[in-house]
């Protein structure tokens, strides 16, 4: 007999949850998965009661679903499922009022750069972005109307990886909030609630779908007070996802655990791959030994996930070939799918830095950044290898 999502022991493993967690929503046909139910409002029952759903940007079961799951994956007591990963992040920031001040990354998400740098500081928000690798600049931009301490780690593209742990034990310190975007491992590869970070946030867009077919977000409380305030605000502010959408990335979802696996696999091979070729300068990924921060990724990490850069030795022209000559890493913003993508952040996801900003970040015109899909690992090796020796050999 069939168990309800809510009746589910809560001692499974990953992989099973993210199969079970939230599903067999369908009592009348017992469908095996969720099904999508595409309704603006639902019908009252009586003039005092109802199903327990009353109008979809409030409340809708396939949404429900998907909330119940990601909320189960990352150990918080409630999720609201947003239509963006960026309106996933506003909802978070929507608990702060003008007057409030934020410490965040300065190597930070360009659009969530753009939304406190330019967009709520016009509100009357005020922020300090900090090289979070360094505990010391943290400790350095607290001031008496400090609220909330913004995380994200690993950093894109570099991926420098922050002590979680560390930035927490400052935050209570000061008795601030912490917030986490966990985008780039998703919850298979780091829980940062269990580090006792209040709120966790993720574009759903990357991993957590891992498809490149649908946009989303969510954000994840650690306590059941913080998720009722958000979920006020998630409907407040009209920032939930549509009953299809909310479907797809709880389809994508299920595979959240082996797709991971596989990339991070993969990726730890091209780094490797990378570090030993000569054109290549330098390789950012933290499951390499000469990654600064390789054993804090090691203890804070399940893994070590699928994003890496590089920088190539004669700067623009190598960077622009490997780019340009990969014949199955598209050329493509965005990070996390199936598929393979390669990117050069100094025109892409990085454009709206000042060339003085990213100079500070470390991002110069010979970085390339990757997202490591679901090839096979040799087919992709052997792609950037021909892509790198293009116009070497003559
Ligand atoms: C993509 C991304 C976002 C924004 O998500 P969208 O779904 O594009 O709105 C936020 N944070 C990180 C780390 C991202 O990679």
């Amino acid at each position: 007999m069939r168990i309800m999502a809510s009746e589910l022991p809560s001692d499974l493993h990953f992989e099973t949850m993210c199969v079970h967690g939230g599903v067999h929503k369908d009592q009348q046909y017992n469908s095996v998965t969720t099904p999508i139910y595409p309704t603006s409002t639902f019908y009252w029952n009586s003039l005092e009661s109802h199903s327990g759903y009353d109008y979809t940007r409030s409340g809708n079961p396939t949404r429900k679903a998907l909330e119940e799951n990601l909320a189960a994956l990352e150990g918080g007591a409630g999720c609201v499922a947003t239509s963006t990963g960026m309106s996933a992040v506003h909802c978070a920031m929507a608990l702060f009022s003008p007057g409030d001040h934020v410490i965040a990354p300065a190597d930070l998400y360009g659009g969530t750069f753009r939304l406190f740098d330019r967009y709520l500081s016009e509100k009357g928000l005020s922020f300090t972005f900090v090289d979070m690798t360094k505990p010391e600049q943290i400790q350095a931009a607290f001031r008496p109307e400090t609220r909330v301490i913004w995380i994200e780690t690993p950093s894109n593209p570099l991926l420098k990886v922050i002590d979680i742990a560390a930035v927490v034990a400052l935050a209570r310190q000061h008795n601030v909030m912490t917030i986490c975007d966990n985008t780039f491992l998703s919850p298979y590869l780091q829980r940062p609630l269990d580090f006792g970070v209040d709120i966790v946030m993720h574009s759903t867009t990357k991993y957590i779908n891992g498809h490149s077919d649908v946009v989303g977000g969510c954000v994840i409380s650690r306590t059941a007070e913080t998720a009722k305030r958000v979920a006020w605000i998630c409907n407040a502010l009209g920032l939930s996802c549509s009953p299809f959408d909310a479907w797809l990335v709880l389809r994508g979802l299920k595979t959240l655990g082996c797709r991971m696996e596989a990339q991070q696999a993969s990726a730890l091979e091209i780094a490797r791959f990378l570090e030993a070729h000569p054109l290549i300068e330098r390789v950012y990924y933290p499951g390499l030994e000469s990654h600064p921060q390789h054993q804090l990724a090691r203890q804070q990490q399940r893994g070590f996930g699928a994003m890496l850069a590089f920088d190539t030795r004669d700067g623009r022209s190598v960077a622009e070939r490997v780019c340009m000559k990969t014949r199955l890493f598209d050329v493509a913003e965005s990070l996390g799918g199936i598929e393979s993508l390669i990117s050069f952040p100094v025109t892409m996801s990085h454009a709206s830095m000042t060339p003085e900003a990213r100079a500070a970040a470390g991002i110069t015109e010979k970085t390339v950044r990757v997202s490591v899909g679901l090839e096979h690992c040799a087919d992709l090796i052997a792609d950037l290898r021909q892509a790198l020796d293009a116009g070497t050999s003559t």
